[in-house]
């Protein structure tokens, strides 16, 4: 292929995947109802019910102007070959090789992030406010983002300079190194997530005694399922919306419930919400997900491995001689069609996992009890009722309320 053809293939790719996602943003815009399903009624006044409305239409609008915005700038970047332009700018300054690379992804790193910056501010601080989600403050904002430069720098630099290392001193069979390495990383974060990287961000407490930790233990007991590592979070410094999830492999597993969670919900919802998690390990989604996600990134290294040294992909981008950092850029978007598949399938997968996990906790402890925990849980977070069925379909890893709490009545 010539670089031509390249540059045309990826602009194709950004404005298809562009046009894609408003016509779905859009078809979800116009499938929401006015009116209030009967069993929810009781949880929704009116007014929260317009509130939530509300909320996605100015959601929307948002991700409207943000979607517009970066496809516009991407679409000019590449069309002007400005990739290529920074490669050139930065050449006589930095030299060649890995460090080259390094310092390009970085000066791309900060120039995006300040682009970005006004958006999330205005995201975090205006709409997630008006709406009643937002307890960041500022500080936790600021100090948020130097964690996470520092994390990008740490992890991200070793990632990126191990994969560039292999790129340029193995040749093409770099990929089965790097796919050896992503693993064991996935395997690493998966196990230490909750004891190394939760705690930068969070403070985690032992769930205390009490009526709460009673009633897990004798669910836990009735199931036969060790469930002793559990802890609390404090989500409710940034957010007032409210998660629980389980993380970890084996003995290191632990059990996180965010503070928000157990001040809206009963006792008998709470210990629902951990049945349905278990189910999730019972019915083994984890192990399986994990072994496909190894599966996922290792095709992906393979094709990269078969574009990585094209000198035609760099010009496609404006470079003026085969250059690594401006190949990965190219493969990002050409891979995305691929990737935009396998998260399809990856969806769909998640979407019956859920309604797996659902019949778990139905059949092992009381199915009303996660329906009102469902139902809350949505109120709260304000999620749509109505989402349209190409939307949910692209997009959501969970099956919507309505179909979920549906499978929970039936006996
Ligand atoms: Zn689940």
């Amino acid at each position: 292929m010539t670089s031509q053809t390249i540059l045309f293939l990826i602009l194709g790719i950004i404005t298809f995947s562009y046009l894609l996602n408003q016509v779905l943003d859009y078809l979800n815009l116009k499938s929401r109802k006015s009116e209030l399903p009967e069993d929810i009624k009781s949880f929704y006044n009116e007014e929260k019910y317009a509130k939530a409305q509300e909320y996605h239409k100015t959601l929307s609008n948002f991700s409207f102007l943000t979607s517009a915005f970066s496809f516009l700038g991407s679409f000019a970047v590449l069309y002007f070959g400005g990739f290529g332009f920074l490669d050139q700018l930065l050449r006589p300054m930095v030299g060649e090789g890995i460090v080259l690379s390094l310092s390009y992804f970085g000066v791309l790193f900060i120039l995006s992030d300040i682009l970005n910056l006004p958006f999330s501010i205005y995201s975090t601080f205006v709409i997630e406010e008006r709406f009643g989600f937002n307890k960041t403050t500022p500080k936790t904002f600021i100090v948020d983002k130097l964690k996470g430069y520092v994390l990008t720098v740490i992890v991200g630099g070793l990632l990126i300079g191990s994969l560039l290392y292999l790129i340029n001193n193995i040749g093409e069979s770099f990929w089965l190194y790097f796919w050896a390495i992503a693993g064991v990383f996935i395997l690493f974060v998966n196990m230490f997530y909750t004891s190394l990287i939760l705690p930068l961000f969070n403070k985690l407490t032992p769930l205390e005694d009490g009526e709460l930790k009673t009633a897990i233990e004798d669910y836990s007991q009735k199931i036969d399922f060790p469930l002793d590592n559990i802890y609390v979070i404090d989500g409710s410094k940034r957010s007032n919306k409210a998660n629980a999830f389980f993380s970890g492999i084996g003995k290191r597993k632990k059990i996180v419930l965010y503070d928000t969670l157990i001040n809206n919900h009963s006792i008998e919802e709470l210990v629902a919400v951990l049945a349905h998690e278990v189910g999730h390990f019972k019915k083994k989604h984890v192990i399986y997900g994990f072994a496909i996600s190894i599966l996922q990134i290792g095709l992906m290294l393979f094709i990269m491995s078969q574009m990585i040294y094209s000198e035609a992909v760099s010009q496609a981008l404006g470079g003026q001689q085969l250059a690594i950092h401006l190949n990965l850029l190219a493969f990002g978007i050409l891979y995305s069609p691929i990737s935009m598949i396998s998260s399809i399938l990856g969806n769909i997968l998640s979407r019956k996992n859920e309604f797996e996990a659902d019949a778990y906790a139905r059949l092992t402890y009381k199915p009303e009890a996660l329906q009102e925990a469902l139902k809350k849980l949505s109120v709260d977070n304000l999620s749509n009722l109505y989402p349209h069925p190409a939307y949910v379909f692209l997009h959501y890893s969970h099956p919507p309320l309505l179909q979920r709490l549906n499978e929970l009545g039936k006996a």
